[in-house]
């Protein structure tokens, strides 16, 4: 028996003479004090517990936070690539509740985890502004290229919508899900891709009236302002869409044109 087994013992022995000498009602009452003080350890331990969990959530959060921060769109103009990283999640929750006008074509790529992870996007408090970064491609090749990463699983990314230079819109992804396009945003935002014909990056006027067009539908749809209406070089720096951002007065110009 060690010493200290042996300290617990006599005390053990001290109390339980202590206890024996006490009359009926104080040994009633040394014991509900025991009991009390048993109770208090508990809720403290549980406290305690409960606080470290909560710490525990947080550092994950801002995990999560800084995971999405780190997801950088990253473009490689001979692959005509926008890659977007971003978790996935199971399959989608039910088709959105408004139907897109009929002027949009809906043809949805396939749900997988590079371009649309069927993760519910729960609010909407943006739209975000993007160019394909990749001259003449059109609407239809550039929804391929999102629908072709689920086979080529390199790289991750995707949009709501492309707008080709014809001014066709195309929708890629149901509008209650999120598409990795505007990385710490693609959480609480619709992305709209826009083709162009040169490395200027500036809109033809067919996509030009065909971006205005949806944006100002889904302004009213989601209940949004001009001013919820951004570049991705507003949430990122990333110089996109590059026309947007190299000539910031026709951005004016746009957010003017996109006033209800
Ligand atoms: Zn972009």
């Amino acid at each position: 028996m060690g010493s200290r087994e042996l300290k617990k013992n006599v005390e053990r022995a001290r109390r339980r003479a202590y206890y024996e000498s006490l009359s009926p009602e104080e040994k009633k009452e040394y014991r509900a004090r025991i009991i009390r003080e048993k109770k208090l350890k508990k809720l403290k331990r549980m406290a305690f517990g409960s606080a470290a969990l909560l710490v525990l959530m947080l550092v994950g959060f801002i995990g999560v936070l800084a995971g999405r921060g780190e997801s950088e769109e990253v473009y490689n103009p001979d692959q005509g690539v926008q890659a977007e990283g971003g978790e996935t999640q199971a399959a989608p929750a039910s088709a959105p509740a408004d139907a897109v006008p009929d002027w949009v074509v809906e043809n949805l790529i396939r749900v997988n985890r590079y371009s649309r992870p069927g993760t519910p996007l729960e609010q909407v408090n943006g739209i975000v502004i993007h160019y394909t970064g990749n001259p003449g491609t059109t609407a239809e090749q550039n929804r391929s290229y999102f629908d072709g990463l689920a086979d080529m699983g390199e790289t991750s990314a995707s949009s709501h919508f492309v707008i080709g230079i014809d001014g066709t819109v195309i929708q890629c992804v149901p509008l209650d899900e999120i598409a990795y396009a505007s990385n710490e945003r693609n959480a609480d935002t619709i992305s709209i891709e826009c083709c162009h014909s040169d490395e200027t990056g500036k809109f033809s006027e067919e996509t030009y009236d065909s971006l205005v067009r949806l944006v100002k539908w889904l302004e009213e749809a989601y209940n949004l302002e001009p001013e919820d209406v951004i570049r991705h070089y507003d949430v990122t720096g990333k110089e996109c869409p590059l026309y947007y951002v190299e000539n910031p007065e026709a951005w004016e110009q746009f957010l003017k044109d996109i006033a209800l």
